[in-house]
């Protein structure tokens, strides 16, 4: 059995994930911190599409949390190891800087960033051991360009931008590799309130993207054929100049 572990996998991108890497036949552990029921759904739809796995519920952002459900699920699986891992947990909490409540400014670094400290962290040390390691961070384009009205998460995405390069370099040797994937508008919860007549203007090729999309990105640098693309942040917006 290969695992997979997707953090925010609950709905929008994260599922569409946990549903490629399921067709590629991993075991999906899903995690989730908030949404149960959708959780459970896409444990059903890995099911549909002829895998297995199971939910992880932790908050990314604690990290007592997340070592708990790290270490519950290493006890009970001693003799196998997560060689995928999908940062992919994250929120938005949009205003301007002038406006912004400091707990707005912590919370989307806590969770974009510290999050995938506490987890990488943890899953890192045996990716190491068994020379093998697919690290893939979601980003944003918002983290290349800046976007006003998201000092947060521009700050928080532009971090975890650095964090990729830097830890690319360090496990590199090991055959681990870490890449991130800088999507621009997608259709999902987190942009269902933005005006998309108005945006989709500015794109390209004319529309948001998909989560499916994304997810197809993400199983390619999940592969094997993928073994010599590491340090890299590949923008998949529909052309949006970066
Ligand atoms: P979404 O539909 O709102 O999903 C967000 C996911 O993150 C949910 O599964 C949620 O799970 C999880 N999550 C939030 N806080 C968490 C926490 N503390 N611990 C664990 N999980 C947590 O958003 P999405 O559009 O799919 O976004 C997925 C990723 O893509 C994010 O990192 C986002 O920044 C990035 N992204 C999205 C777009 C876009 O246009 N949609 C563009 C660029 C980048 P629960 O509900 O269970 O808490």
């Amino acid at each position: 059995m290969k695992y997979a572990l997707v953090t925010g996998a609950s709905k929008g991108i994260g599922r569409a994930i946990s549903l490629k890497l399921a067709e590629m036949g991993y075991y999906i552990l899903i995690n989730y911190n908030a949404s149960y029921d959708d959780a459970i759904k896409t444990l059903e739809l890995v099911k549909e599409v002829g895998s297995d796995g199971e939910l992880l519920k932790f908050d990314v952002s604690n990290s007592n949390e997340v070592k708990q459900a790290l270490d519950t699920w290493t006890t009970q699986h001693k003799n196998e190891y997560i060689e995928v891992l999908v940062n992919n947990a994250g929120i938005n909490k949009d205003n301007l800087m002038i406006w912004m409540p400091e707990e707005d400014w912590s919370s989307v670094l806590n969770i974009s960033l510290n999050g995938f400290f506490h987890v990488t962290q943890y899953m890192l040390k045996n990716m190491l051991v068994k020379r093998f390691g697919r690290i893939i961070n979601i980003v944003s384009l918002s983290g290349i360009k800046g976007m006003k009205g998201q000092t947060n998460y521009s700050a928080a995405k532009g971090g975890l931008i650095a964090a990729t390069k830097a830890l690319a370099a360090e496990v590199g040797p090991r055959n681990v590799t870490v890449n991130a994937v800088a999507p621009g508008f997608i259709e999902t919860d987190m942009t269902k309130d933005l005006p998309e007549k108005e945006l989709k203007n500015m794109i390209p090729v004319g529309r948001f993207g998909t989560a499916e999309e994304v997810a197809s990105l993400v199983g390619f640098l999940a592969s094997k054929e993928a073994s010599y693309i590491t340090g890299e942040v590949i923008s998949i917006n529909g052309g949006i100049y970066t």
